[in-house]
């Protein structure tokens, strides 16, 4: 299976709450997000089995900042994918934006701990999508949330990460000051596509200013100009943010299909 369709794949599996009949040993990771918390199982072969997500508010700019309600959102969803796929969930990985360290870096692996997996692998949020992208030479860009993370990669092997505190929740607070409306307001409005054409210029200047931080973090690579360019993360949902980015950027850049599932099924390769 092609990589987009295995997103596709993992997709139709956490909207039907249905497992796919293959065998284990199963893999599992957990991306605990600033928006979201994804749990997703492939088989051995990353092949999508099952998955689940949760809106959830206990991790800001890539740091823990709500302990024990994260390790219960994890829980519930371990408990919700052993449920639909009649098995025990016992370990899994966890990722982090480029650059966290120390006690924060750990923060994710004691989280699933708390919620009965056992930790196996932590990697880099953009390192787990180029992964699921099976990208050789290439640029990911990973903009979730609270963060826009990019990874590039030659041969294979990891050169360059980076990362910067600016992400979905920026667009969300740009659109409540323009239409005095609540964040969680304007996190509805910014997820109704029928919406988007009316927010469009409201929120061009903060995709203009991730595609400036992306293209600041590149800034003295020589090399990179012909590897192509990856977006993942839930923004990039923005109805037309494929073409805003690029030309910001200066340069195309291709969005994958449901991009907020890439950087999670990534994760479930590691563990
Ligand atoms: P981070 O990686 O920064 O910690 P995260 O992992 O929670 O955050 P994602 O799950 O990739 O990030 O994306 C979450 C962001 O995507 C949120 O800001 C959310 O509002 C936005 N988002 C999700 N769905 C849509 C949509 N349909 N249209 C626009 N934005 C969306």
């Amino acid at each position: 299976m092609e990589p987009y369709e295995k997103i596709c794949e993992l997709y139709r599996r956490i909207e039907s709450k249905t497992a796919a009949a293959l065998p284990g040993p199963y893999k599992v990771g957990v991306d605990l997000g600033t928006a979201d918390i994804v749990l997703v199982v492939t088989d051995s072969n990353g092949m999508p089995v099952a998955g689940s997500m949760r809106w959830a508010s206990v991790v800001k700019d890539g740091l823990v900042v709500d302990f024990r309600g994260a390790i219960n959102i994890v829980a519930e969803l371990r408990a919700e994918v052993e449920t639909i796929m009649g098995v025990k969930l016992d370990k899994g990985a966890t990722a982090v934006p480029p650059g966290t360290v120390g006690r924060n870096a750990q923060a994710c692996s004691h989280v699933i701990a708390g919620a009965g997996l056992e930790p196996v692998c932590q990697v880099d949020e953009p390192v787990a999508a180029a992964k699921v992208l099976q990208i050789k030479d290439g640029i990911v860009v990973d903009i979730g949330g609270g963060t826009t993370g990019i990874a590039v990669l030659k041969n294979g092997e990891l050169v360059f990460t980076a990362d910067e505190p600016t992400g979905g929740t920026h667009v969300s607070l740009v659109l409540a000051g323009a239409y005095h409306i609540s964040f969680e307001e304007a996190e509805k409005m910014k997820q109704d596509s029928r919406r988007h054409r009316e927010i469009t210029p409201v929120i061009m200047p903060v995709i203009e200013k991730m595609a400036t931080i992306v293209k600041d973090m590149l800034t003295g690579f020589d090399g990179y100009a012909e590897y192509p360019v990856y977006v993942v993360g839930g923004t990039a949902y923005l109805s037309g943010f494929a073409g805003a980015f690029s030309k910001a950027f200066g340069r195309q850049v291709e969005v994958p299909p449901h991009p907020l599932l890439v950087t999670p099924l990534g994760i479930a390769l590691f563990g």
